[in-house]
């Protein structure tokens, strides 16, 4: 089918790239050993702090998340360490596949995929560990493939009650710039994160933020590592360069992306985010169809996973529903296939964009045949726009 207008990519991430951000890119390559790189650098290593709420170093990686994720553990653990994982769904289990091929000893803590990291298990897990074996704690934040979001800081309370050592380690790639997260308040010793999700970049590019503990660890730390040394990236980068070649263009649009989000304000960020979120559960729960999130301090705020009734299968619906509204939606992943389908509400996004996701999602039940309640959309549009209230998040950048 012929397809007018723009594609809706409605997935959990790659996100939208809003078009200050495309243009910000359209730039010839520059030299990256010149005075005008160097400031560029500095400006984007600067103020991705920010973001991460961190006064300390961040790292930039020319790599996917999964790069992020490998530099993690490279620059932090032996093989032979023993690390606590936490089953939240499909990401943890792929970060613990890239744990287990650098040698480490990886306790997968089991869970349903439909709850976060339980924090009374993992005290009483580090209780129990009286020698210390355990070197690492390791947590998805925001667990993509189930749209669950783990409690953070009860982890890092639980580690300081058992008065363990272990450090924490937290993905945040779908969560960066969408939801409430904070490096250093948290305790987190290494956050991993990527570009193409909430900071609303095109895939290319991860960050470690880190703490001084992270850091230390270096130097016992003896897998071995080239392309992802921290040490090896500092020192150049407090000038402003990198040791190897960096994605330039990319870094423009980085540079744009901060300014958009501290124009709008990372509070402001994370509310709008929360209200989307709300809304598109107001439509599910409209159309009596089920979150894969079981408890709703975990809601996350970034993308939402449904389940289809019994009977259907989601990715037919979501072939449906790309055929005729030129929609892309998330896919169930590995034991979730066929089941689920998922929302992305993230990234550069607004109240319209919301609606008219939705539209495409009610519409698509209705022609793929599946048993569904009508007026989701009109319950998100009620919950956006309550009668009588002035919309809150008429919140626009420059
Ligand atoms: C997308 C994602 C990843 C994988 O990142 P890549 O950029 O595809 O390597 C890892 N963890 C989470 C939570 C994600 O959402």
């Amino acid at each position: 089918m012929l397809h007018t207008g723009r594609h809706f990519l409605q997935i959990p991430g790659p996100t939208n790239v809003p078009d200050r951000v495309l243009r910000a890119m359209d730039e010839p390559v520059m030299d990256h050993r010149s005075a005008e790189f160097a400031a560029l650098g500095t400006e984007v290593l600067q103020g991705l702090r920010g973001i991460f709420q961190t006064a300390q170093p961040v790292i930039m990686y020319p790599a996917s998340g999964t790069g992020a994720w490998e530099a993690a553990i490279v620059n932090t653990l032996s093989p032979g360490d023993e690390v606590l994982l936490f089953e939240t769904g499909h990401f943890s289990t792929l970060w613990r596949q890239v744990a287990e091929k650098f040698g480490v000893k990886v306790n997968y803590v089991p869970g349903n995929w439909r709850r976060g990291a339980s924090a009374a298990e993992l005290e009483a897990r580090l209780t129990a560990d009286r020698g210390h074996a355990i070197k690492a704690v390791m947590a998805v934040h925001n667990e993509t493939s189930t749209g669950v979001t783990s409690r953070i800081p009860d982890l890092r309370r639980a580690i300081d009650s058992a008065r363990h050592p272990a450090l924490l380690l937290v993905d945040t790639i779908s969560s960066l710039g969408s939801i409430d997260y904070r490096h250093d308040e948290w305790g987190v010793d290494v956050t991993v994160a990527g570009s193409q999700k909430g900071l609303m970049l095109p895939p290319g590019m991860s960050f470690n933020a880190i703490s001084e503990k992270a850091l230390a660890a270096t130097a016992k730390a003896r897998m071995p590592r080239a392309y992802w040394d921290w040490q090896e990236m500092l020192k150049p980068n407090r000038s402003g360069f990198f040791p190897y070649t960096p994605p330039t263009n990319l870094m423009y649009g980085l540079r744009e992306a901060l300014r958009m989000l501290q124009e709008e304000g990372l509070p402001n960020v994370f509310r709008r985010h929360d209200r989307h979120a709300e809304a598109t559960r107001a439509a599910v729960r409209a159309w009596g169809l089920e979150i894969v999130c079981e408890d709703p301090r975990e809601y996350s705020s970034s993308l939402t996973a449904v389940f289809v009734p019994e009977g259907s299968d989601a990715d037919k619906l979501r072939a449906v529903i790309l055929e005729n509204f030129d929609m892309s939606l998330g896919a169930g992943l590995s034991k979730l296939a066929g089941k689920v389908f998922r929302i992305g509400h993230l990234g550069s996004f607004n109240d319209l964009m919301l609606a008219g996701t939705l539209c495409g999602v009610e519409m698509g039940l209705r022609l793929a045949g599946v048993p569904f309640k009508e007026g989701g959309v009109l319950a998100a549009l009620q919950s956006m726009a309550p009668a009588g209230q002035k919309v809150e998040s008429a919140v626009t950048s420059k």
